[in-house]
């Protein structure tokens, strides 16, 4: 499944490491959400995000569309949604504007505030060689079993949310 990614989605907390399907977004939307660094550059090496720019005729495609339904869209929204056309993908967004705007072009939209994550990550250590895994603050950094060196790693928090801290 192909899912495009506009700066809402990180904004609220997508993160794609731990999603499944093959995620996009734009150089636009990676400047724009500069508080969620570290997610998408984690999500780039993990080759869960990738970063792909949309055809110029599909942006003009998008910005008519926009001008036709009076929804003011910034050049990153117009150039994400014009991304979700080329790939055939589901566009990840809680802009309602731009919900608007893809409803008009045929475009399957996600809401993720509605939606709902589907589970909150946490930082942990992983053996690169027997693949143990270690809290984020374990005092060594090689493995107590087989003395290979550990590395960090997001995964998804199996906690049920009662005993969530
Ligand atoms: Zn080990």
């Amino acid at each position: 499944m192909i899912k495009v990614l506009d700066a809402s989605s990180f904004i609220h907390g997508y993160n794609p490491s731990v999603e499944e399907g093959d995620h996009y977004t734009t150089n636009g939307i990676i400047k724009e959400v500069k508080t969620k660094m570290d997610i998408i550059h984690l999500a780039i090496e993990y080759g869960k995000l990738r970063i792909r720019e949309p055809k110029r005729e599909t942006i003009e495609k998008v910005k008519k569309t926009s001008i036709e339904t009076g929804d003011t869209l910034s050049i990153n929204d117009i150039e994400i949604l014009a991304l979700a056309m080329d790939l055939g993908g589901i566009l990840y967004t809680d802009d309602y504007g731009l919900q608007n705007v893809a409803e008009r072009l045929s475009v399957k939209v996600k809401c993720i505030v509605s939606e709902g994550i589907k589970g909150r990550f946490i930082w942990k250590l992983i053996c690169k060689g027997c693949k143990k895994m270690y809290n984020i603050d374990y005092y060594d950094v090689l493995c107590e079993v087989c003395g290979s060196p550990l590395e960090r790693k997001m995964v998804k928090n199996r906690l049920n949310r009662k005993n969530v801290k």
